[in-house]
């Protein structure tokens, strides 16, 4: 095996990063086998390759592509071969946390000073798809813990939250989670009730929170509360602090390998140094959603192109009435369509992502992409599943658990209907939530 261990040492300080980066192609495959077990076989090697109908490639640097070679190689070595497993049994495999650590796979745009990558926003994006290419519940495990933790703390926290949390989000020392739904306020934070109250040397903390990504193995949790004039502020709550605990959630169906729960405050005392002092209101958290529905955007497609690229590949290998499935004219169809709506998706992408670096995205622009990408990664996931026939519920394949997956995707940071309110918000300058 010819690997290549990468240092990546960016000139001008710009950014220092481990990747490792495989150049053989050391799985092959025999397309052309009629037998059953070889072809359940050829089903769990993982042999994705991307399309890439618009030569999107020849926009991205030399770096980006390197970038995305080596989490491609690390999801085919550390996810794919288990993910089927731990989907099935529900089981959240804590050990990534410090593998995405070491791969830098944490707060890639966060300055190299706090430990991040110092990477642009494609890099970014290219990771959380290919990290979402192999499994959505890895990707949120990822995004959570980048754009919703850290982010929020470079951004709003003091200099000395940055150093006290930062290197050790990012190297996977600890893993955070990020507090924003409640019970009864979902869609609608504004109206959260979890709050704090000023006792002199200590805040007070008391609430809920619901849906929980990464709570509960969290050392580390983001909490959006209200003060006593009902203005919302972020807190740093460390696992530990008495009257601090985060129930796991049980039963989901869907992002089966990320691990959910709740987090529940029970007069809670926080040092008053753990409140972030950068940014209050509800802005300040819509902000952090910001960047977390960015990758979100590029992740759906990874989930969309890995369904995609199975389908094509069990339609070649997959002979009905004397010939492979990929010859009939509605096998065609559902393909076309997909690489169709994948091709556009990239694109759309990648001028996001050039809008991101430049500091101009809007939030209109985010919620389009986020809510088009993931409707249309659903859409394929189902049609794939379609050219699976039987196949295609069984875990033989990886498209009914990206499928189960997207229906929390397209929920979570803001529902498919919100998303719609945010543009309907855009267009007419009238909002429509109430
Ligand atoms: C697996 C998973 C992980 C999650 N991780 C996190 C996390 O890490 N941190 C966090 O803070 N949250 C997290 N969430 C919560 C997620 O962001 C919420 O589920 C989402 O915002 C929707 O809130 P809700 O479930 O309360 O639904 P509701 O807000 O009750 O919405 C129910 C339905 O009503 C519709 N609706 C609501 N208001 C309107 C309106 N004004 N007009 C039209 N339709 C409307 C919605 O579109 C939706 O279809 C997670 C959720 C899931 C499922």
């Amino acid at each position: 095996m010819n690997c290549i261990r990468w240092n990546l040492i960016y000139q001008k300080g710009l950014f220092y990063g481990k990747f490792e980066y495989r150049t053989d192609n050391h799985i092959c495959m025999d397309l052309q086998s009629q037998n059953a077990s070889k072809a359940r076989k050829i089903s769990k090697q993982d042999l994705f390759e991307h399309p890439d109908l618009y030569k999107v490639d020849d926009l991205l640097s030399e770096e980006h592509k390197l970038i995305r070679s080596s989490i491609r190689d690390f999801v085919k070595r550390e996810i794919s071969p288990y993910i089927e497993d731990w989907a099935q049994r529900s089981h959240f495999p804590y050990e990534i946390v410090k593998k995405f650590g070491n791969l830098g796979a944490f707060g890639p745009t966060i300055p190299v000073a706090y430990g991040g990558g110092g990477l642009d926003y494609i890099s970014y994006g290219l990771i959380m798809q290919e990290i979402e290419r192999g499994d959505s519940g890895m990707r949120s495990t990822a995004s959570v813990q980048g754009s919703l933790v850290m982010y929020p703390i470079y951004k709003f926290g003091s200099e000395q939250q940055r150093k006290k949390y930062l290197p050790k989000l990012a190297s996977g020392e600890w893993l955070g989670c990020f507090g924003l739904t409640e019970p009864d306020h979902g869609s609608n934070p504004s109206g959260m009730v979890t709050n704090f109250k000023d006792k002199g040397d200590h805040y007070l903390l008391n609430g809920a929170k619901m849906w929980i990504s990464n709570s509960p193995k969290a050392d580390v949790a983001v909490v959006w509360a209200k003060d006593e004039n009902g203005r919302i502020h972020g807190l740093i709550a460390d696992r530990g602090m008495p009257g601090f605990t985060t129930p796991e959630t049980h039963g989901k169906w869907s992002l089966r390998a990320s691990s959910t729960g709740e987090l529940v405050f029970d007069n809670v005392k926080i040092p008053k140094e753990n409140l972030l002092p950068g940014k209050s209101g509800l802005g300040a958290p819509l902000m952090c959603l910001d960047s977390a529905r960015y990758g979100i955007a590029w992740g759906a497609i990874g989930a969309a192109m890995d369904c995609y690229d199975a389908a094509r590949r069990y339609a070649a290998d997959r002979i009905q009435f004397g010939k492979p499935i990929a010859s009939f004219q509605l096998v065609q169809k559902k393909l076309a369509e997909m690489l169709t709506e994948i091709t556009k998706a990239q694109l759309l992408n990648w001028r996001l992502g050039v809008l991101m670096n430049e500091g101009k995205a809007t939030t209109a622009q985010i919620s389009l992409a986020k809510r088009n990408n993931v409707q249309l990664a659903l859409e394929i996931s189902r049609e794939a599943r379609q050219i699976h026939g039987g196949m295609g519920i069984t875990g033989e394949y990886p498209i009914m658990r990206h499928m189960m997956n997207l229906e929390s995707v397209v929920t979570y940071e803001g529902t498919h209907d919100i998303h719609l309110l945010i543009l309907g918000n855009e267009i007419t300058g009238i909002p429509a939530f109430v």
